[in-house]
This record gives structure tokens, sequence and C-alpha cells, in this order.
């Protein structure tokens, strides 16, 4: 039996964590978190599922691994993270866009093991959508050919000042149980350079034939609600505004999730209130902020986030973008 992955793409601190719960909240839609941490941190270091157990006592994710591999076996753990390091790296993008021949066996073994996770969330939760929100494009495009797997891909974007502004202030990790590790760091020039590289991969999965679309994160804040029904109608997946989580004089209602890893907002729940941070249009220091805007430019200007300060207020947005998906009508 089939199932249909809608796989986010995107920068970190683009939030995407918030989105993904949004999406899975959707009846018959189900949120997975970061599925790519599971065999590389979430289940070597038992850190905490986004439920709040740990991952091992946690009872999705155990029924999830019985009914894929028989358990979570350090075996199954070190093929998925070997076939992941020899097959959809960055540096495996080009191959993976123009492939020849036979999907080389590492390829091969990643697809069959997403596969039988994604197959097992479904049949354990009764989704028929599973949304991943491992974010990275060469895994994403690696999935796209994974057997029984109906994949689309949500590009999650967020202007590159307010991510990189993000990324200079520390956050501390919270699924990590002992408490002390905190999440990167990184500086201005490398984020930005960091962002342009992987907007412009996500803009060459799409163009490669996987069903895709984008959403600005300042349009979701703006109305979750409309933003999400029109990227899910633009990814061929249409929700109606009734299926989606009540809002509450401007918060979003989410119930806990099994999602894995991502951001700290993945804890919380009951009523989150989204919250557009322009702190970097005021905080930022200039020189960091003239680097950031130098160094995407192009891109600030195709996503509408050219203007000189913060991107165009809510009432001016229209969910063109994410209404057109990646079909660039938007290279004008
Ligand atoms: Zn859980």
């Amino acid at each position: 039996m089939g199932v249909c992955v809608v796989y986010l793409g995107g920068f970190g601190r683009s939030g995407s964590t918030l989105v993904e719960r949004v999406l899975g909240s959707v009846p018959g839609w189900v949120n997975v978190g970061e599925l790519v941490d599971l065999a590389r941190s979430v289940a070597p270091r038992d850190e905490l599922c986004g439920c709040g157990r740990s991952f091992s006592s946690c009872p999705l994710w155990n029924e999830v691994g019985r009914l894929a591999f028989g358990g979570w076996s350090e075996e199954v753990l070190a093929r998925i993270r070997s076939s992941h390091h020899a097959s959809a790296r960055q540096r495996h993008l080009p191959g993976l866009l123009r492939p020849r021949g036979e999907p080389s066996a590492a390829l091969a073994s990643l697809r069959a093991d997403y596969s039988a996770i994604y197959r097992a969330v479904a049949e354990v939760t009764g989704a028929r959508v599973v949304v991943d929100a491992s974010k990275g494009p060469a895994l994403g495009q690696a999935l796209a050919g994974a057997p029984g797997v109906d994949l689309r891909v949500l590009n999650v974007v967020r202007d590159p000042r307010a991510v990189a502004w993000s990324w200079q202030r520390e956050v501390l990790r919270p699924h990590d149980v002992s408490g002390t590790d905190t999440m990167w760091r990184i500086p201005a020039r490398r984020s930005a350079a960091q962002w342009s590289a992987l907007q412009l991969e996500m803009e060459l999965v799409a163009r490669a034939g996987v069903p895709s679309a984008r959403l600005r994160y300042e349009d979701f804040v703006a109305d979750p609600v409309g933003s999400v029904v029109a990227a899910s109608t633009a990814l061929g997946l249409p929700v109606v505004a009734d299926e989606l989580p009540g809002t509450d004089d401007g918060g979003l209602v989410l119930e806990p999730s099994h999602g894995l890893s991502g951001n700290p907002s993945r804890f919380r729940s009951g009523t989150v209130r989204l919250r557009r941070d322009d702190s970097w249009t005021t905080d930022m220091p200039a020189a960091a902020r003239a680097v950031v805007t130098g160094l995407t430019l192009p891109l600030l200007a195709r996503y509408g986030y050219a203007g000189a300060r913060a991107p165009r207020p809510p009432q001016q947005r229209t969910h063109a973008d994410v209404r057109h998906g990646l079909d660039e009508r938007i290279a004008k």
C-alpha cells in the first residue's frame, strides 16, 4: 500500500517545526518531525519525542519500529546512517537530479528503509499523509524515488536576515536529556551563503519534477489557516480551513505530537502564539545585515523580501508564491 509524504524542505530556523505541527493536526495527516535525526541522534541518545517521553518509551515509535524492522536495533540504525551518508548528502544532489542507470545499493537501501518507516507510521496512526520535516533537499530528492511513496515537497522559506539573526542567538536543544546540548550558532555570512545554496537546491528539486510548493514563514504567521490551505492545494492535497487547528484570539491551539527533533517549540502545546519576530530589523548589527542582504539579494527579490527592511505588511501580502508553487512566475 502506498503512502503520501509531504517533505518539508528549507533552512534551519525557518519555522518548519510549527508548520509541520499544523499540517500534522489535519485529520488523516500525521507529522513525524525531522525523521533524518531518528537514526543519527534521537534513537542513539534516546532523546525526547514531541510527546514528552523518551524515544525508547514512546509507544508510537516502538510500534513503528516493530512493524517496519522488528525493532530499532543498532544494526537498522547503522544501516540507515550509512546509506544516508553514502547516497543522500548535499554532494549527492547533482547525481540524484540526473540519475543514470540503476540506483546504488546505498540509495536503494535508504529508500526501502524510509518507505518502511513511512508505511508503518501510516499504518499505526491510520493517517494517509505523513509530514516529514527533515529539511535537506538531497534527502528529499532521494526519497522521491522511494518505493510506494508519493512524495511532495513544501519549501518553507523565511527572510534570510531573520534566519541569520536567529542563528546568532544560542538556544538550548531541549530534546537532549542531559540538558547541555545547545543548538548550533553560525555567523551571519555563513548562514547567508548556506541559505542561498539551500534555496537554489530546493528550486532544482522542484524543477526535477517532484510536486512542490513554497510557503513563506511570514505568510504563515500572518494567516496560518489561509496560507496552509493555499500550500496544501498547491501540493495537490487540499485541506479545508475547518480541518486546521482552531485559532484562539490570535493563537493556534495545538495538541502534542510524536514529532522528533526540531525547534524547541516542539514541546509547547495548547494555545501557541504566532509572533512575527522582526528583532533583526532593530537589533541586528547593520554590517551583518548588509552582508546577509548582499549575499542573498537575487533570491530576496524573488521571494518578495527585497524591501529594505521587513517583508510586505500582512494586508498587502498575497499567497501567490504558495499558490503557484515553484513554477517561476516570480522570475520576472
Ligand atoms: Zn512520542
